[in-house]
């Protein structure tokens, strides 16, 4: 199949893309081509490819928003060369430089968080990886937090972990462990010299492996091409992730890629809705770069993915809290609240693997069977 980007019939939306929903509404993942039709989709059938990706968005996980908020813990000083990050060694960007915040001052962050409507709170620091030390450190934390707001699910995000790590992070009380895997393997070469696209595949893998549930997502716009932003998608499909953050790059001055604004609007729909294709039932989130590139259309953004980040990124300013609720709220959509599974149910199962649904009708029970 060749990219079908062309006419669109009268009747409504093009064949290509009736199938591509239909085959993701059967979890059925798209093929290449499919996936590369999206990303070069005309502008004439735009709001066709976003209506596909809001049914997929509706289909599990209706109209409901999830508040996740970034708490960083530990800003700038960092010794690894990726070349989009403020924190980087060399960086000239001015950002914000701290040491370890206390477990009480990330309490008093969660506390804030979880009144703004946060349903996650991500405990984020600077760095390679985490030592024996810092892991004791964010566990301490992780029980600070859980003291005041037990509802609250709280992902950690520290860099290339083992194994060993990640169980201690799991049996300290973390829900999830973020980590990206930014770009293709084809591309990460040129955006790092300080660890290995391998690194992050197998950090994604020990956290898994430990339980905790797999935070992973990418970096769009550092001049990948279609085919390694799929290659990236495909890659991050086979690692089973139960949520993936789109960051749309935010060029810091004072880093390598100062100045490369490549993304449109429309190119971080189209992104969204390839992710959402690929990843009908698991959670999408819009990540940094929103305000930035999605600008006055962020609302159409929410009906593609189902998370977003509130408040303060990491090193740079979000949106005043009051104002992406307000936008949540015109959209028609609501906040996700904290009883309520982000996951639909057959994710739920079997620690979030897809698993064929048992049969519980027709032969063998007092139910009539589907026919
Ligand atoms: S390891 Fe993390 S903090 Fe350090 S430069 Fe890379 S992305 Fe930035």
């Amino acid at each position: 199949m060749t990219a079908h980007t062309g006419t669109v019939p009268s009747c409504g939306t093009p064949a290509w893309l009736a199938e591509m929903t239909e085959g993701s509404l059967a979890l059925r993942r798209p093929s290449r081509d499919q996936a590369l039709a999206v990303l070069r989709s005309d502008d004439d059938v735009l709001l066709d490819v976003v209506a596909g990706a809001a049914r997929l968005r509706r289909a599990f996980f209706g109209n409901r928003v999830k508040l996740n908020y970034l708490v960083n813990m530990k800003s700038g000083l960092c010794g690894e060369d990726c070349s989009y990050c403020s924190q980087r060694r060399g960086s000239e960007a001015g950002v914000l430089t701290y040491n370890w915040i206390s477990p009480d001052e990330a309490a008093g962050e969660a506390d804030r968080a979880a009144t703004a409507g946060a349903k996650r709170v991500c405990l984020v620091a600077s760095g390679r990886g985490p030592s024996d030390r810092d892991v004791e450190r964010v566990a301490r934390t992780i029980s600070a937090i859980r003291a005041g707001h037990p509802e609250l699910e709280v992902c950690v995000c520290l860099g290339i972990l083992g194994a060993e790590h990640a169980s201690r992070l799991k049996a300290a009380g973390a829900d999830a462990y973020n980590h990206n895997l930014n770009t293709a393997a084809s591309n990460y070469g040129r955006i790092c010299s300080t660890h290995s696209f391998e690194d992050r595949v197998g950090t994604v893998r020990h956290a898994a492996g430990a339980g905790l549930s797999p935070c992973s997502g990418v970096i769009v716009g550092m001049g990948e091409s279609d085919e390694e932003l799929v290659d990236v998608a495909f890659g991050l499909h086979d690692l089973r992730p139960d949520s993936v953050p789109v960051n749309f790059l935010m060029p810091f001055e004072g880093t390598p890629l100062a100045g490369y604004l490549e993304l449109s609007p429309a190119r971080c729909l189209r992104v969204l809705a390839m992710f959402r294709f690929i990843f009908p039932d698991v959670e999408v989130r819009i990540a940094g770069g929103r305000e930035m590139h999605l600008r006055s259309l962020q609302p159409l953004g929410l009906h593609i993915a189902n998370s977003i980040f509130l408040g303060d990124y990491l090193t740079s300013e979000g949106a005043p809290g009051a104002a992406d609720l307000q936008m949540i709220a015109d959209a028609g959509f609501v906040v996700e609240g904290a009883e309520e599974a982000t996951r639909p149910e057959h994710r739920r199962a079997a620690g979030g693997r897809v698993v064929p649904p048992l049969r519980r009708r027709g032969l063998g029970t007092e139910l009539p069977g589907n026919a």
